[in-house]
């Protein structure tokens, strides 16, 4: 079922609606939703348990095997890690194309961050508890319940932990699987689990490209090399240049000149200086061209800086020479779900059938591969509620998790199809 176009998919938004109604009242379906209540003492103890495993960027691999030794207790199928740390294991079914369902393993926090990973009635603490423990918990929630209780669906389920969501990571978990022959054409849907909650579907992807650009000269001494061409100086013009680059409201993009060093001493003309750039765009086509033009202002500037080095120097040095090197430290691509994809008004109609309230939104995720490549694919909470993400205070809390659980199995179900 891919419909082209909007009035062919209201048609089909009732059956969608129809189809949640006939699900939920199944008796396989209402086991499992017992089940899931049943089953929290399990769940908060695989969420501490996992919370105590520390997983800084570039650092996930105990994290990764502890979690492959959950796929496979819990009998997934062919459970393995990839090359860069990603964990798989599949649940069968019929056809060759997959619905993914996956959660982020790493977290922000470096090495050697006291993990105080403790319980007090319903609440969990501890840093990474809720982003991305509540993920990585509903998704055994789901493998657990699909070896526990007898549903039917037609697509098989692939379960993924992935690497690398956060910061320096680059989402260079997701990217490595969707560059995969064996997984790229194969993953018609992504389910991404990220952090507590069941009150927002991440839909649109906020792209950025983040720089490092490092300008060096010769240096020399602020009396006898003057002239000389000053690193800093074309930095602080290249900035001027650039902040004066239209941006456009819609597509919102924004920019931002994050950090800036350079130099030694009052006295001496530096030899370096360096500056971090934010660029974020909803549109990849303005993110392109704010990076055009952050280029062009670097290339003016140092070809002012040359100019006037070579007018005015009093020294005997000949050389002006200056490089200037632009160094991509991050590249999150954008991209949006089509308003008529299928994967939304499944998510939709389970929302109005579990009168729950969720609002799309846009963010970074490991949902931005997907749908920069223009796959299905949305963002959402793993249930419960949490807060202090990115903090040493972090909690999640477990009441409520059910529902964000009930929410995931169902848009499953329903993507999956039934086999009969
Ligand atoms: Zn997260």
């Amino acid at each position: 079922m891919s419909p082209s176009s909007r009035g062919e998919m209201s048609d089909l938004y009732p059956t969608f609606q129809d189809e949640v109604a006939r699900l939920s009242a199944s008796p396989e379906v209402r086991s499992a939703f017992n089940w899931f209540r049943a089953q929290e003492p399990q769940l908060a103890h695989w969420q501490l348990e996992m919370g105590r495993i520390a997983a800084p960027p570039f650092g996930e691999g105990p994290r990764a095997a502890w979690l492959a030794e959950r796929f496979r207790e819990l009998g997934l199928d062919d459970v393995r890690i990839d090359d860069v740390g990603n964990v798989f294991g599949i649940h069968p079914g019929f056809g060759k194309r997959y619905i993914a369902l996956s959660a982020h393993i790493d977290t922000v926090f470096p090495a050697g961050t006291p993990l105080n990973v403790r319980q007090q009635g319903t609440r969990l603490f501890g840093p990474g508890v809720s982003d991305n423990g509540a993920g990585v918990t509903a998704m055994l929630a789901i493998a657990s319940l699909l070896r526990s209780v007898r549903v039917r669906h037609a697509m098989p389920f692939v379960f993924i932990g992935n690497v690398g969501e956060e910061g320096e990571g680059d989402l260079r978990g997701m990217r490595h699987i969707f560059a995969t022959p064996r997984w790229k054409d194969a993953i018609a849907y992504s389910l991404i689990l990220d952090g507590a909650g069941a009150d927002t579907i991440v839909a649109e992807a906020l792209g950025s490209r983040r720089f490092e650009i490092i300008v060096r000269g010769p240096g020399g001494h602020s009396w006898s090399d003057f002239g000389a061409p000053n690193p800093i100086v074309i930095l602080a013009r290249a900035i001027e240049r650039f902040c004066q680059t239209p941006v456009s409201a819609a597509p919102k993009s924004t920019f931002n000149i994050g950090v800036i060093r350079g130099g030694t001493s009052v006295n001496s003309i530096p030899e370096s200086a360096s500056m971090r750039v934010d660029i974020r765009s909803t549109s990849s086509s303005e993110l392109e061209r704010l990076e055009r033009a952050l280029r062009v202002c670097l290339d003016q500037s140092v070809q002012a800086e040359q100019y006037t080095a070579e007018h005015r120097s009093t020294s005997q040095r000949k050389t002006h020479a200056v490089t200037c090197e632009v160094v991509v430290i991050g590249d999150r691509p954008a991209g949006e779900l089509e308003l008529n994809a299928r994967l939304l008004h499944v998510i939709r109609a389970v929302d109005a059938h579990l009168g729950n309230v969720a609002q799309v939104q846009r963010a970074s995720t490991d949902a931005n591969i997907p749908l920069s490549l223009g796959r299905e694919a949305i963002a959402i909470g793993g249930g419960g509620s949490g807060g202090g993400a990115h903090t040493l205070q972090e909690w999640f809390d477990c009441s409520g998790r059910e529902l964000g659980l009930k929410r995931i199995l169902l848009t499953l179900l329903v993507l999956a199809g039934v086999d009969e």
